[in-house]
């Protein structure tokens, strides 16, 4: 699938992550009018947490475009723990769900590792049982977690090798920044991860042919920190008075990056995409049991 790379004044390209996720959604769509069957992904978000209600609200406009069934348990946030797991047990057992995904961050009373892991394996609509992470460990990649998913494909779409190449990822947490090195590193490329506690950040990410800014800090990554010609993906997300603010100093980044991913509209909407892939994929699977 094609991306529009929008190359500005001196020539970086700008990946249109906003576009390639609505060619992604569209295609989805049309896969789907062509099944005999609905495919259907359910929710489970515990407490209220604003950001996940709107993630959430989110999700659900997405399976309506394309046609998913989608259903939303929510749950008060002092619902016990067993509760929470035997909605997921219920969900797994049934057979019109096919991707089930525990909203994070929970309650501090429940386990979320518990939760996720709750879910069957084969209905781990964002790839995050122990189970799939497991299977990206040793390079059997199943079901992947959504933004590392999208990030390896906003990366291919710019036709730059991964194999061979250096890549650098600023930030280890199993959500993000370790299961995209992973993907990198089945794919061939010569991993480094850098973190809170990496002395001379500036000297690995300058070595990267691929930077993967994944720290969560507004605008860390600054034009001398990289190398000319990179790949820059700006995984951030911090909102600030501004708006939303990436972990790359864009303007600054854009002179010297190959490629770079806008915040709003790089990874952000590719994550929402994939979560979509991910749920169809599971349907057909279970389907063809
Ligand atoms: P996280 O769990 O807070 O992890 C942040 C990672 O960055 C940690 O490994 C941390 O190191 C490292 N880090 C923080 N400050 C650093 C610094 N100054 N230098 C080097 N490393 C540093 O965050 P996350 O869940 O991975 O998310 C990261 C960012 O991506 C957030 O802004 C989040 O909102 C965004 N995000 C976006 C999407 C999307 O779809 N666009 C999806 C998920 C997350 P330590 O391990 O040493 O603490």
């Amino acid at each position: 699938m094609s991306v529009a790379l929008k190359p500005n004044e001196i020539g970086t390209k700008i990946i249109d992550g906003k576009q390639f996720a609505r060619s992604i959604r569209r295609d989805i769509r049309q896969q789907v009018k062509k099944l005999n069957f609905i495919p259907g992904l359910a929710v489970v978000q515990v407490g209220d947490h604003p950001a996940s209600t709107v993630y959430v609200s989110n999700k659900e406009k997405d399976c309506q475009y394309v046609h998913f069934h989608s259903e939303v348990h929510r749950m008060p946030a002092e619902t016990p723990q067993a509760a929470v797991i035997a909605q997921i047990h219920a969900l797994n057992s049934r057979e019109d769900i096919h991707g089930i995904i525990a909203q994070m961050p929970v309650p501090d009373s429940i386990d979320g590792d518990a939760v996720i892991n709750t879910i069957a394996p084969e209905k781990d609509a964002d790839g995050l049982t122990l189970v799939n992470l497991g299977n990206l460990l040793i390079n059997r990649e199943k079901t992947v977690p959504c933004t590392p998913a999208g990030i390896i494909r906003l990366i291919e779409s710019t036709g730059v090798a991964v194999e061979g190449s250096r890549a650098v990822c600023v930030g280890r947490s199993s959500l993000v920044g370790k299961p995209v090195g992973l993907m990198l590193l089945n794919r061939n490329a010569t991993v480094t991860y850098c973190h809170t506690r990496t002395r001379e950040l500036s000297s690995a990410t300058q070595q990267a042919d691929i930077l993967i800014a994944a720290s969560g800090k507004p605008q860390l990554i600054t034009a001398d920190m990289v190398k000319p010609g990179a790949v820059v993906i700006d995984v951030g997300i911090t909102i600030t008075e501004n708006g939303f603010v990436g972990d790359v100093d864009f303007e600054g980044v854009k002179e010297v990056a190959g490629f770079i991913t806008p915040v709003p509209g790089g990874v952000g909407p590719m994550t929402r995409a994939m979560l979509l892939e991910n749920t169809l994929k599971l349907a057909l699977a279970q389907k063809e049991k």
